[in-house]
């Protein structure tokens, strides 16, 4: 399949890999959908070919990630970012205080763009040891009367990921999944909301998913503009304004993909064996040191090491490039070496990428 076409093994942090079943539909089906005479991209968004996309989207997501009913899930524009707004903007509804942890840069750019909202406090920050592990916190380090806490469930930058849910009692937790969303199961009861921008783990740029519950709905202020308003967009099935079409039905077809490959159990049981082989070599690597000391901290989808050297680790991306390993470098804020492996990368990717550091090593000692 990859000779076929010539593709490379990409590992970027996103927008990134998709499964290339999915990429081969969307091909076949991309001048006629169905029996509609048009692509999806052309197609109107009240039709009833798109309605029953939509609609299949959002079941599959909640079969999948087993959504319980009093949850809404919204698809939506904006990305990431714009969520580090609507949260605020929404769920700052008593005290308007929020508690935030911050794990890496997209914790601190959410925390940032809260400020312009209430009173929002750091409830723990790793950025001392720059962002090398994940706090571990319980109830009594969160203000009794916040009205959310947020975190950032994995941290796509600096490869960490929570190994475990903060219990925050009957404050609402609101977790950015964007960059782990779909790679293993969660209790979405633990959550208030959850949202991640599609283009890590779940399809191209251009749609957010947002999971949220329903007694969260509602309360966002009146000069609230429309578009920023939860409540709009649940109550009119995300379509109150044209909403991404075609993303909408990339991520359904990787949806369905998932469904067919077992469920989240199988994807993520890949995902531990992917990371687990990267993550062993590394550490018995004499060339290559894994900055994320504590185990239980990795990520499964963002895995950063180094040499030490910043020349070598130049060499080793140019040089990985060259061989169809492409975009091995680390995030332009910390530099090293960063291998995202989100569930669109096979198991031989990886092995290709380990071949590869072996013999990097072997010629670099
Ligand atoms: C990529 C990323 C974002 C930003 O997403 P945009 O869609 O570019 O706004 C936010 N949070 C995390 C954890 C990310 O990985």
């Amino acid at each position: 399949m990859k000779q076929k076409y010539n593709r490379v093994y990409n590992f970027a942090a996103g927008p990134s890999m998709l499964p290339l079943d999915v990429i081969e539909e969307v091909s076949n089906d991309l001048p006629n959908y169905g029996e509609s005479g048009q692509s999806v991209m052309e197609m109107s968004h009240r039709s009833a070919e798109f309605k029953q996309i939509l609609a299949d989207a959002e079941q599959d997501l909640r079969d999948i990630l087993e959504i319980p009913d009093n949850y809404r899930v919204l698809f939506l524009q904006g990305g990431g970012t714009l969520q580090f707004a609507m949260v605020p903007l929404n769920l700052l509804r008593k005290s308007k205080k929020a508690d935030y942890i911050i794990t890496g840069s997209w914790a601190k750019k959410a925390y940032k763009e809260a400020q312009k909202f209430g009173d929002i406090r750091v409830a723990a920050s790793s950025e001392e040891s720059n962002f090398t592990y994940i706090p571990k916190l319980t109830r009594e380090d969160f203000r009794e009367d916040a009205d959310y806490v947020h975190i950032c469930f994995n941290n796509t930058i600096y490869g960490t990921h929570y190994s475990y849910i903060p219990d925050t009692g009957d404050i609402p937790l609101v977790a950015d999944m964007s960059s782990c969303i779909l790679s293993e199961k969660i209790d979405v009861s633990k959550f208030g909301l959850i949202y991640a921008g599609a283009q890590k783990n779940v399809g191209p740029a251009g749609v957010t998913i947002v999971i949220i519950r329903e007694d969260l709905l509602g309360n966002a202020p009146e000069n609230c503009p429309t578009y920023l308003d939860y409540r709009i967009h649940a109550d009119n099935s995300s379509s109150y304004n044209t909403p991404p079409c075609f993303g909408i039905y990339v991520a359904g077809l990787v949806f369905k993909h998932i469904k067919k490959l077992g469920g989240i159990e199988s994807v993520h049981s890949q995902n531990v064996i992917k990371a687990g082989r990267l993550h062993d070599f590394i550490d018995s690597s004499e060339l290559f040191t894994c900055p994320v000391e504590a185990k239980e901290d990795r990520s499964l989808m963002n895995v950063t090491f180094v040499t030490g050297n910043p020349e070598l680790d130049k060499k080793f991306v140019a040089e990985g490039r060259l061989a169809g390993l492409v975009n091995l470098n680390g995030h332009r804020s910390v530099g090293g070496m960063r291998a995202s492996i989100y569930n669109a990368m096979p198991v031989e990717g990886v092995d290709a990428l380990i071949s590869f550091m072996a013999e990097f090593e072997k010629e670099n000692k």
